[in-house]
């Protein structure tokens, strides 16, 4: 290569991450870099750096692999430090919120924050020395002859093996007729609601009766008039902080991890209901949104005169809307013929039909669990074995 007379050639190999840095990276005596894009290679390249990309990064340090985990966020926590409210706690308490090697660092039965999970993560990846880098997204994955090729801004990287772990928060999933109701009503998705200050004087309309719906619908109903609307998806017959919970707990986690899976046909009839329809309410009950005031109605099926408008025909006239309507996933970046006609990665319990590459963290991948703090660490383990026997 003819670098300019300014220029060093240096070879350098990076020891934080294992991986080497294979291409000439050229570094300015005067300190401008980089006329070519520096090209790294590891074995197994993670993309997402939430408890799917740490859990898989544990078994792929335990086996002493060369890797590294991108992740687009700044700092390490997942989705659990930017994607949810303030008030949010799980639903599984810290005894099934341990990822593998070091238990939820909290009382078995107290039931974590998101913040605490976040914190827990980050600490999960120090102490584990996990190869994280934050600020890192990638914006392509594709395939170049047998390795896989990762763009990150003007990097590229180079694997083996690839494990998306991008988690199912790609983007926020909301009805084309959001865009008709009247500007003057506060819109949001429940990602981007973190409590009740972000809203205006006046009434509350939260669409979508799932989890997110009932719990953001107890917050905000101390302070304004709210409906929540769409179909009752029933509820867990307990109070998962009671004592009694105590003992049916751990049996649901049974048969949620164990009895629910790809792999036994009652799993494989519930899993299409759990994709479509999520779960039933589990904190919050009925009961509690009736005597919070919160009114359950129909369906939100459209918009007239800038106001929402429900499958019976009722329009609410309302200051706020919060969509509680999920999310669809975004592997829009990924360039491997990899997807069905369903537009879902094809793959056997994360393993895909492209050799090499793997999907971790997706909703019932395996189990009902699989999506779970506490549930996703089977799953890296099954994935970290298939890598290590280089099939
Ligand atoms: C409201 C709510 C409540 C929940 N409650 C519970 C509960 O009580 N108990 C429980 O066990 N589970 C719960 N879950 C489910 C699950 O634990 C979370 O969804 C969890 O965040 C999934 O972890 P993940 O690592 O797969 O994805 P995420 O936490 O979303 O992490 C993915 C990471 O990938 C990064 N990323 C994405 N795209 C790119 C890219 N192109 N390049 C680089 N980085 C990228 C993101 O920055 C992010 O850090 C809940 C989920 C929701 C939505």
């Amino acid at each position: 290569m003819c670098a300019p007379s300014f220029l060093r050639t240096v070879l350098t190999r990076s020891f934080d991450d294992g991986g080497t840095v294979m291409a000439t990276q050229e570094t300015a005596i005067d300190g401008r870099r980089d006329a070519v894009p520096k090209v790294e290679k590891f074995d197994t390249i993670v993309i997402g750096g939430g408890q799917a990309g740490l859990a898989i990064g544990y078994y792929l340090k335990k086996d002493g692999r060369s890797f590294v985990i991108l992740d687009a966020n700044e700092q390490i926590g997942g989705s659990w430090r930017t994607r949810t409210w303030n008030s949010l706690r799980l639903f599984t308490p810290a005894r099934f919120d341990g990822l593998p090697g070091w238990p939820f660092p909290a009382p078995g039965w107290s039931y974590p924050t998101a913040r605490e999970t976040a914190d827990y993560l980050e600490a999960y990846a120090a102490r584990f020395d996990l190869p994280i880098r934050t600020e890192t997204p990638v914006s392509r994955l594709a395939r170049d002859g047998d390795r896989y090729a990762v763009k990150c801004g003007e990097r590229r990287l180079e694997a083996d093996c690839v494990v998306v772990a991008t988690g199912f928060y790609g983007k926020p999933s909301v009805p084309d007729f959001a865009s008709e109701l009247d500007p003057r009503i506060v819109q949001m998705h429940s990602s981007d609601y973190r409590d009740p200050s972000q809203l205006r004087p006046g009434g509350v309309l939260l669409v979508g009766a799932g989890n997110s719906g009932a719990d953001i619908g107890m917050e905000v109903s101390a302070t304004h008039r709210t409906w929540l609307s769409g179909r009752d998806k029933g509820e867990v017959p307990i109070r998962i902080e009671s004592r009694k919970a105590r003992f049916v707990v751990p049996i649901l986690w049974f048969i949620a991890s164990r009895v629910l899976t790809v792999k036994t046909p009652i799993g494989r009839k519930v899993r299409p209901h759990v994709l479509e329809d999520g779960a039933p309410l589990i904190r919050v009950k009925s009961k509690d949104l009736l005597a919070a005031g919160v009114e359950r109605v129909a369906k939100t099926v459209g918009a007239r005169d800038g106001l929402p408008v429900l499958e019976d025909g009722r329009v609410i006239d309302v200051a706020n809307v919060i969509w509680c309507t999920g999310f669809r996933q975004d592997f829009s970046w990924i360039d491997v013929p990899v997807f069905g006609e369903d537009s879902e990665p094809m793959h056997e319990r994360g393993v895909a039909s492209e050799p090499g590459l793997y999907f971790l963290g997706l909703d019932f991948l395996y189990a009902f669990t699989s999506e779970n703090v506490g549930g996703v660490g089977r799953d890296a383990r099954h994935i970290a074995k298939h890598i290590a026997s280089g099939s």
